[in-house]
Order: structure tokens, then sequence, then C-alpha cells
């Protein structure tokens, strides 16, 4: 893998951090001679960086191992408990916090019902969920990072919403980062849902460390997005709207979609698609046992909407191959685990790949999180990255 090279320079030390914070966590550990080797930075910075990251407790000293003639050497790890972090989901009908330190483990989860959840009745909501995740662990406050938040749809400029009215009404141009941050008085980051997903598989996920993916997230209420890495970058397009896959055409003329086309990948492939083609309306209140139990024994329901669904994905895939070039595609989700690993099953054989001959590392399709509990990791993983990726820089801040 190719590290991103550090600089000297005494005004770039916050990119230096993050650059030795980056490369322990896709190592796994690393001593201070083999970061300064893979960054190019001098022995001294990195001992520097590596003195105050293990002062504010980021990294920890594993046990001396010992060389040829009697040196040793001590390789620094990532310290789980060195940082928190908070994520937030608003679904139609609730809302979900996780607290979750460095590595992405789920310290505490809070869950409350929320009906129709306009801004006026979910924020305070999102607020006390915030508190009671303060309560429910015992850890040093200081050490969390932010709130994130994923949230489905679009966003403009500062976290400001621009949702359709058919996702959650009422939250077109509200500015929710900025609202949330006044509230819980520490940094907030929104994100839709499919990026915080990819942003969460490439910090704790099958993505770890991957330069460029693309993250297909099927959101198991219905939508579909896509998430982009591409050379290290998040790539977000010129108005923060790129990935918007659900509403690519791939029946022309096909079933009437909410955004007014026709033939949408969404009306195919969507989750909520599968469970109307199984007779499961309420699949979104059901638990994941439960919703297995009930996909197990669809038979004729689920063989029909494979059948519909297999080829629109294929050609997805490929689309996206072929527009980015990715290492790989990851398919995720807020969508059922059973649900996804048979969709995966049926999409083999993909369409022929541009280069058939060139050996690869990785599989062109790789499974990735599933289960309604992805878009809020996401969402916890939108301050670790923003505090730690040297290349943080697309992520949304809400402003003024
Ligand atoms: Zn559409």
């Amino acid at each position: 893998m190719k590290a991103i090279s550090g600089t000297n320079l005494e005004q770039a030390k916050s990119h230096n951090r993050r650059v030795v914070i980056e490369l322990i966590r896709t190592h796994g550990s690393l001593s201070r001679a083999a970061i300064a080797r893979m960054t190019a930075l001098t022995p001294q910075t990195v001992s520097n960086i590596v003195e105050e990251l293990e002062r504010s407790h980021l990294l920890v000293a594993a046990e001396a191992q010992k060389l040829a003639r009697g040196q040793s050497i001590i390789p620094y790890t990532i310290n789980p408990r060195g940082a928190y972090s908070i994520g937030l989901e608003l679904g139609r009908q609730r809302a979900i916090g996780v607290l979750t330190d460095l590595s992405g483990a789920v310290c505490a989860r809070i869950e409350r019902d929320v009906e129709h959840p306009d801004p006026q009745r979910a924020m305070p909501v999102l607020q006390a969920i915030v508190e009671e995740l303060h309560q429910a662990f015992a850890f040093d406050r200081s050490r969390l990072l932010g709130v994130g938040m994923a949230l489905p749809g679009r966003y403009g400029d500062g976290g400001t919403t621009s949702l359709s009215p058919h996702s959650l009404p009422g939250w077109q141009g509200f500015p929710v980062g900025r609202e949330l941050e006044e509230r819980v008085k520490v940094p907030v980051l929104v994100e839709n849902d499919a990026t915080a997903a990819a942003i969460g598989e490439r910090l704790h996920g099958v993505a770890r460390g991957l330069a460029s993916f693309v993250y297909l997230f099927l959101a198991g209420g219905g939508g579909i997005g896509a998430g982009m890495f591409l050379d290290g970058h998040l790539y977000k397009g010129s108005r923060n709207n790129a990935g918007e896959m659900g509403h690519i055409i791939v029946e022309p003329h096909g079933k009437l979609c909410s955004c007014g086309k026709r033939g949408c990948l969404d009306r195919y492939v969507s989750p909520s698609v599968a469970y109307e083609f199984m007779g499961i309306p309420n699949a979104q209140e059901l638990s994941p046992d439960e919703l297995d139990a009930l996909i197990a024994r669809s038979g004729e329901g689920l063989d029909a909407w494979l059948d519909q669904a297999v080829q629109p994905l294929r050609q997805t895939v490929d689309f996206l191959e072929l527009a980015f070039d990715p290492q790989t595609v990851v398919l995720g989700g807020s969508i059922s685990t059973s649900l996804m690993r048979r969709l995966a099953e049926r999409l083999e054989p993909l369409h022929l790949p541009i280069d058939p001959d060139q050996k690869r590392t990785l599989p062109r399709v790789m499974i990735g999180m599933t289960g309604k509990d992805t878009a809020i990791l996401g969402a916890a993983a939108l301050p670790i990255f923003s505090e730690t990726n040297p290349r943080f820089d697309v992520l949304q801040k809400p402003v003024g």
C-alpha cells in the first residue's frame, strides 16, 4: 500500500498527526522507525508526534520486540479508549444513538420512538439521546470527538437538508447540523446515510485503508445511494449530491418512481421493493431475527424479486466499474443481512470487465456491513474520520 507522505513543516503538524494515526490504523501496529520510513518524515518529527499522541492517549506502546544484537523496538497501536464518538440516526418512526470508541466498538446504544419526526419534535429527542449516552457509559468527556448524524437524502452547505418530502417531511432547508451543535455543545457532522456508511466501512470494515472504492448503500426503507472514495478522497460532487444511484434509469418506460421518472434502479432493487414482493409491509418495525425468519419462508416472492433485481444491479456494478475504476464495489446498507446475502449470491456472473486478464487483489464485489445499524455506525465514524484522516477536507462542517 502506498502511504501518504508527510511534510516536515511545523505548521503542518496537524496533517502529520493524521498521517501517523492513519498509517498505524491501517497497519495495526508500527514502530517509530517504520513510521519514519513509510511517511518520509524525519525520525525526530515522528518521535515528537508519537510522544504527543501517546500523551493524548490516542496511541499506546505495545510490548517491546527483541531484534538481533540485543536491540529492541517498540510498536505503537491505536488506543481504542483514547477517543469516543456519538452517532445519531433519524428514521421515519424512531431516533437512535450510539456511543462508540475509536475502534468503532459500541459502548452504549439508545433508541426512542418519534412519531412523524419534524424538526420541532425530533431535535429535543436527539439532544436527549446524546445526554443519555453520556450517562449510559463511564468515559472521559474530554475524549468525545463529536456527534455524527446520518440522514437519508441530500444536503446543501452547512448541513442544511434538502430532503424530498417523500423521505422526511418538514426538513427541507432546516440547518440540522448547526441547530444540533447549539444543543449538544460538541462539533456535529451531518452526512447522507450512504456516505456515512462508506466512511464507516473505510475506517472499520472491509474497505479499511482502500484508496478507491464505491460503496453501494441499500436502505432498508427504500433508496439506493453510493458513497465514493476515489484516490483517497471522499467524492461528493459539485453540489454534494454525487452518488444518487437509485435514480438511474435501468428500465426505459418502466415503473414510476417517486422522483417523477420511470424505470429507476430504486424501483427494482431497493429492499422496500423486496419486502413488497414478499408481502412484508412492516419490515422496518421487525427485529432482524423476525425479518430473517419471514424472508426464509417467503419462497416465490423472494425469487420473483431476485429475478427482477439481479440484472439492474449487475448493470449498476458494471457502470460503477467503468466510470470510476475502483479497487472494489462494496454492497451494504440497512438491508437485512440474509436478504443481501441472497442478492449477492445471484449477482455472479458479473458483466465482463474491461481488463479481464488483469490480476486483481480484491474481489470485484465485496459485502460490507449490513443490518439496521449500518448507517448509525457510519454516523459515529464521521467525527473519528474528521479528526484522524489526512484527507478529511470534504466533510461538511456547519457554518456560522
Ligand atoms: Zn427515481
